[in-house]
């Protein structure tokens, strides 16, 4: 297969490269540049910044704040975005919610929702893991009974990511005991502010605030929150991690990071002379680079070519699987060029340090839940070892 780009998406991506250019707010993008993740304030500046060409979420249709662009234009874009390195728009609001509406939602849902998740007006989060149910998340157990026009939900969901920043959580709930547990499951919108909501800090390896408990006691839902059929949330829950996991493997920003870590080697020096000459790393740095390039290509392949053996549910689980484990190795090489400096900060310590290898440090030990979110590697690997043996 060839993959040379039309000279219209050559033309696309110089487009977008100028845009972000001339539009990336620049604290943004040296903080970003430096290793620290994006704040919920950098993704909704420039989210709003790109809606207003429909790029927040440029695969949508118009009507709906998107921009009607193919997957190739859509991938163009992405690639730009993290190699800048810009914040990615919302994964819940974009990658996840948004094409559920689409699919899912009521007439009444994409109108009011889809225009105010593209420009990053409403902030969602994924109230799905609950205690005892992350990979088995179809024993999930918040229940939700239906009282007339509302359900009065109850029950706990944990390692919610943001939930404390979130106007709004899409939430799997059952409405049903069922005798196969991925019936009688039913997906709904809860808007934050409704009274008998509990958020809680979990403060995680990286002495940051970005994981909540969420409890439900009594809260009251109203019936056209209700997404797709009652009882049938599986369905919306199995498409929605699928375009989750394809979001985690952030192909282009492994490459950003080789390129930061290249950059790195040629300034540092040990012995006076600079790292970029020590035969071990150029051949660390050699096979990092191997491994972004198979990466990148398989992204295009499946993208271009969905008609390949692999294509479908494991093509996320092969991106996931493989992005996670690459982002993994690229900043444990740069908490490593980062040395005993990595460890000037400590815990509890907010942005100060101006030094790289500080951020890059925090990033490393942030880095390890890649390979748990949107689904463990161990799962991963059971999707692939199924679809391969069958
Ligand atoms: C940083 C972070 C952010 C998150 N954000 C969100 C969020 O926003 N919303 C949300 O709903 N959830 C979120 N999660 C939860 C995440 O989806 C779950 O942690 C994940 O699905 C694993 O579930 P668990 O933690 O219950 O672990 P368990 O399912 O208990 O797994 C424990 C270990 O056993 C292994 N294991 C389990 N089952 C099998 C099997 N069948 N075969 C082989 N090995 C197996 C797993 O791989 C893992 O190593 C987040 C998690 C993290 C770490």
């Amino acid at each position: 297969m060839d993959f040379r780009l039309t000279p219209e998406q050559e033309a696309f991506r110089e487009e977008v490269r100028a845009f972000i250019r001339e539009r990336l707010p620049e604290d943004i993008r040296e903080r970003l540049a430096m290793g620290h993740p994006a704040r919920k304030d950098d993704v909704v500046r420039f989210q709003r910044i790109l809606h207003e060409r429909g790029w927040a979420a440029p695969h949508w249709p118009r009507a709906h704040g998107g921009a009607d662009l193919g997957q190739a234009e859509r991938l163009i874009l992405q690639e730009e975005i993290q190699r800048a390195p810009a914040p990615m728009p919302s994964i819940f609001n974009v990658v996840m919610l948004g094409p559920l509406l689409l699919k899912f939602g009521t007439a009444k849902q994409q109108d009011h929702f889809l225009p105010r998740l593209a420009s990053g007006e409403l902030w969602f989060c994924q109230g799905f893991s609950e205690p005892g149910s992350g990979s088995d998340l179809a024993s999930l157990r918040t229940s939700a009974r239906r009282e007339g026009d509302e359900y009065v939900v109850n029950g706990q969901k944990i390692w919610t990511s943001s939930a404390h920043q979130a106007d709004w959580v899409f939430a799997l709930v059952r409405t049903e005991k069922a005798p196969r547990k991925q019936d009688g499951i039913s997906f709904l919108l809860i808007d934050m502010r409704t009274p008998g909501i509990t958020v809680r800090p979990i403060v995680s390896i990286d002495h940051a605030h970005h994981l909540n408990e969420v409890f439900f006691d009594n809260v009251r839902v109203p019936v056209e929150n209700l997404v797709g059929e009652e009882g049938r949330g599986w369905d919306c829950a199995k498409f929605l991690l699928g375009n989750e996991r394809t979001g985690i493997a952030n192909v282009a920003y492994c490459r950003e990071r080789l390129d930061f870590a290249r950059a790195l080697a040629r300034k540092l020096t040990q012995a006076g002379r600079p790292l970029a000459e020590d035969a071990v790393l150029q051949a660390e740095l050699a096979a990092l680079d191997a491994e972004v390039r198979a990466l990148e290509v398989t992204n295009w392949r499946m993208l271009l070519a969905p008609q390949t053996a692999l294509a479908g549910p494991s093509f996320a689980s092969v991106l996931k699987l493989k992005g996670t484990e690459l982002q993994q190795d690229l900043v444990a090489l740069i908490a490593r060029l980062g040395g005993l400096t990595a460890l000037e900060r400590r815990p509890g310590e907010g942005e100060g340090s101006e030094h790289w290898a500080a951020p890059g440090n925090l990033r490393y030990l942030q880095s390890r839940a890649a390979s748990i979110y949107g689904g463990s590697s161990e799962i991963q690997k059971d999707i692939l070892a199924k679809a391969a043996l069958g």
